[in-house]
């Protein structure tokens, strides 16, 4: 079947499927309410919004230079930088970096650039074993599908199937428990995996240029405890998420957790390096309590090509916050099941188009209505209507 047919397909089993209208009902309006009102009571983040912007498009005009810059400083904090131009380069330099010791255990900070590279399949099919510290993240990885939002990834899952789904991990869940019951059989059956782990993957919310840094936004506390705990730490992130300084790299981090209505954010990380001491004679030693090594993986995955596209480098402005798909009616109805492998709604058409293909995104695109709304309510006011117009035109039937 063509890729039109199949897209159509797709999109009328989600509309069937009772399990994932459900689950968004639920969080769809929770999500919108928590945003307007985290908006109501900090609206200066609509103006660090139009702040941020500014600053991401000079830096994607320079973007080369910033990676360079971000490399140099990661060394100069005692970490260890890789540029990785493909999902292959990506997952080489990882196996280089965990070695041959198998099976190793991996816990895992929610990440969708690890989903585009694919880094815990990869893993496991090593003889790894690997698990997702995200409570959403964990429910995906166990039913083996992909992610349903940026932020909130098990959004189409209610309660009835994370009892299931955690069932089959062998947590002692049972129907009728409620959900603090559930979070918290989830808390004892991870901290385990932390402590015992010995290597933490995460990815970055943003990375710092000028200090080679790394910021993390948590409000469950697992991006901490992975990577905090695991003697090694991997970051791995994609190149536009790198900004000129600190302190825009804060002014980012703040903007994405208030239009994910998270705000603020309980957890903010600032990681520039492995642990390190100098409280004996002054002499400095590297891995105290936190890891001993840090490596950072920047990806590129079709970013850099995306750059020269008139029409898609707008979307490498976006910073995740999955604003635009709680707004959009399609994804409304659908989920990311309206989307590519790893992103999906008016954003993840965009950037199927980008990591993906041109073809299956623009198949996607035929099903966008370009009522707008995707863009009124994005804090980077990226034209989504106007760059899924034009993948439409680049459809070849
Ligand atoms: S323009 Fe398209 S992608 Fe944006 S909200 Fe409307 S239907 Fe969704």
């Amino acid at each position: 079947m063509d890729i039109l047919g199949e897209t159509a397909k797709e999109l009328y089993r989600a509309l069937d499927n009772k399990e994932i209208q459900t689950g968004l009902k639920r969080s769809i309006s929770n999500l919108s309410i928590s945003v307007d009102r985290v908006l109501n009571v900090w609206p200066y983040l609509e103006e660090l919004a139009s702040k941020v912007r500014e600053i991401k498009e000079e830096t994607l005009n320079n973007l080369d230079y910033y990676i360079d810059l971000t490399m140099r400083n990661v060394k100069r904090s005692h970490g260890h930088p890789y540029f990785a131009r493909n999902r292959e380069e990506a997952l080489k330099i990882l196996d280089e970096i965990i070695g041959d010791d198998s099976p190793l255990l991996i816990v895992k900070a929610k990440s969708m650039v690890t989903e585009e590279v694919g880094i815990r399949e990869h893993l496991i099919s090593l003889g790894h074993s690997v698990y997702e510290t995200d409570l959403g993240e964990l429910l995906i990885q166990i039913s083996r599908d992909k992610p349903m939002h940026a932020i909130a990834p098990a959004i189409h899952i209610p309660k009835e199937g994370a009892i299931e789904l955690l069932r089959r991990l062998g947590l002692n869940v049972r129907e009728g428990m409620n959900i603090e019951e559930i979070v918290m059989e989830v808390r004892s059956f991870l901290r385990r995996k932390f402590v015992d782990a010995d290597i933490g993957i995460s990815g970055a919310n943003v990375v710092a240029a000028d200090t080679g840094s790394i910021i993390l936004i948590s409000n469950e506390g697992n991006i901490r405890n992975t990577t905090s705990l695991p003697p090694v730490h991997i970051a791995v992130t994609g190149v536009e998420k790198i900004m000129p300084t600190l302190s825009d790299a804060f002014m980012q981090a703040l903007v994405q957790a208030g239009y994910a209505g998270l705000y603020p954010p309980t957890y903010l990380s600032i990681i520039a390096g492995p642990s390190s001491t100098a409280d004996i004679e002054y002499h400095r030693v590297y891995g105290v309590h936190g890891p001993k090594e840090f490596h950072m993986i920047l990806y590129d995955g079709g970013r850099l090509s995306a750059i020269k596209d008139p029409f898609l480098s707008e979307q490498l402005l976006c910073i995740r916050c999955g604003r635009c798909q709680a707004e959009c009616p399609v994804w409304g109805l659908t989920g990311n099941i309206w989307g590519g492998n790893v992103y999906g709604g008016p954003m993840g058409i965009v950037w199927t188009a980008i990591v993906e293909n041109i073809s299956l995104a623009s198949a996607l695109s035929l099903f966008c209505l370009v009522c707008g709304r995707c863009m009124e309510v994005c804090p980077m006011k990226i034209d989504m209507p106007h760059i899924i117009r034009n993948l439409k035109s680049r459809l070849n039937l």
